[in-house]
């Protein structure tokens, strides 16, 4: 798929923009001072497939508690600041491997100060502009706003010599939020981090961010990713994966095409799919996975899978590459299936 070329920057050991893959990434929602029960929540989300990790750092000992969090944890760390520049300072000192900062909220004084601690430390800062950050705060916010304040923040860190960026114009509305970031990826090349921000509850929140970070990337916008969801954040980095998944952007594990049974079908193929699904994303290959109910479209989608189960009569045919290589009776298909492909 096409991709806009950006200038690759380096968030400790992930390099994002140029021609790296859409990096997923996901905020923690513990109290960063909560050492443990921060780097549990990070692990969890590592394990999901979370590949760049963002901190609230509200205080002084969340700020301190990233030294000890990194110690622990195997993905990058960006610490995200606001209003007080003396916290991304500390921040960069306890090694925090990126800053998220939203200038609109921060005093220049202390924009200068963290640009040259991030110069010292060569480590990027992420300029976070939110619809809800922008001041004066009016009735409505408009992607041209977004792209105004952008402009202007962009204008001092240049001014200061400062490239090493990644740049976000977060919109609750999904036009809006499209409108921005085609706007910005005409204007410069630094790497995007997309989404939509306060999306919302599961359902909700999901089909903004996929209808927005999808309508993008299949522009070739987006470089790194974040489905902001009310939820538990592993349910943001699964988002993410499928919206990778669904536009052939994920290679690091299969994706499942399952149908979405009907009367015709001859075997469970809901219970299968639940059964399936967590065991085969253990399967580190892009292998194109089908489960089909019965031989409507079971036999044209086996032949596009790498692996596939059709329906039959309480059995289900096992294909792999398009072929049957076996029939088994349904209670002892997925054992069989999976037993195939591993
Ligand atoms: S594959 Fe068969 S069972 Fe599944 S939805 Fe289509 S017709 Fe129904």
């Amino acid at each position: 798929m096409f991709k806009r070329k950006t200038r690759e920057i380096k968030i400790g050991k992930v390099k994002i923009g140029g021609t790296n893959p859409v990096a997923i990434q996901s905020m923690c929602s513990t109290k960063t001072s909560n050492i443990r029960a921060t780097v549990a929540q990070i692990l969890k989300l590592e394990k999901e497939g979370c590949e760049i990790i963002r901190v609230g750092v509200p205080n002084l000992a969340s700020a301190r508690a990233i030294h000890e969090i990194k110690k622990q944890i195997h993905i990058p760390i960006v610490a995200d600041i606001h209003f007080n520049a003396d916290l991304a300072l500390a921040a960069i000192e306890s090694g925090a491997d990126k800053i998220r900062i939203n200038p609109c909220n921060t005093p220049r004084s202390g924009l200068i100060k963290i640009i040259t601690a991030a110069k010292n430390t060569k480590i990027p800062i992420r300029i976070g502009i939110n619809s809800g950050s922008i001041r004066p705060f009016k009735e409505k916010i408009t992607a041209n706003d977004l792209i105004r304040e952008a402009k202007k923040q962009i204008r001092f860190f240049e001014k200061h010599n400062f490239r090493n960026l990644v740049i976000s114009l977060k919109h609750t509305d999904v036009s809006e939020t499209i409108k921005a970031y085609r706007a910005i990826s005409r204007l410069y090349n630094y790497p995007l981090h997309v989404g939509v921000t306060e999306a919302g509850t599961l359902i909700n929140g999901i089909s903004k961010n996929a209808i927005a970070i999808g309508n993008l990337l299949l522009t070739g916008i987006g470089d790194t990713i974040r489905v902001s969801l009310a939820e538990n954040p592993i349910q943001e980095v699964r988002a993410a994966k499928a919206i990778l998944k669904a536009l052939n952007l994920y290679k690091k594990e299969p994706t499942l095409i399952v149908c979405p049974t009907c009367s015709r079908c001859e075997i469970d193929v809901l219970k299968l799919s639940r059964e399936l699904e967590p065991r085969l994303s253990a399967i580190k290959k892009p292998l194109r996975i089908a489960l089909m109910g019965c031989a409507v479209n079971g036999p044209g989608e086996a032949k596009q899978a790498d692996f596939a189960i059709v329906g039959s009569r309480a059995k289900g045919m096992i294909y792999k590459k398009g072929k049957v290589i076996k029939i088994v009776p349904e209670k002892n298909l997925a054992k069989e299936f999976l037993r195939i492909i591993q």
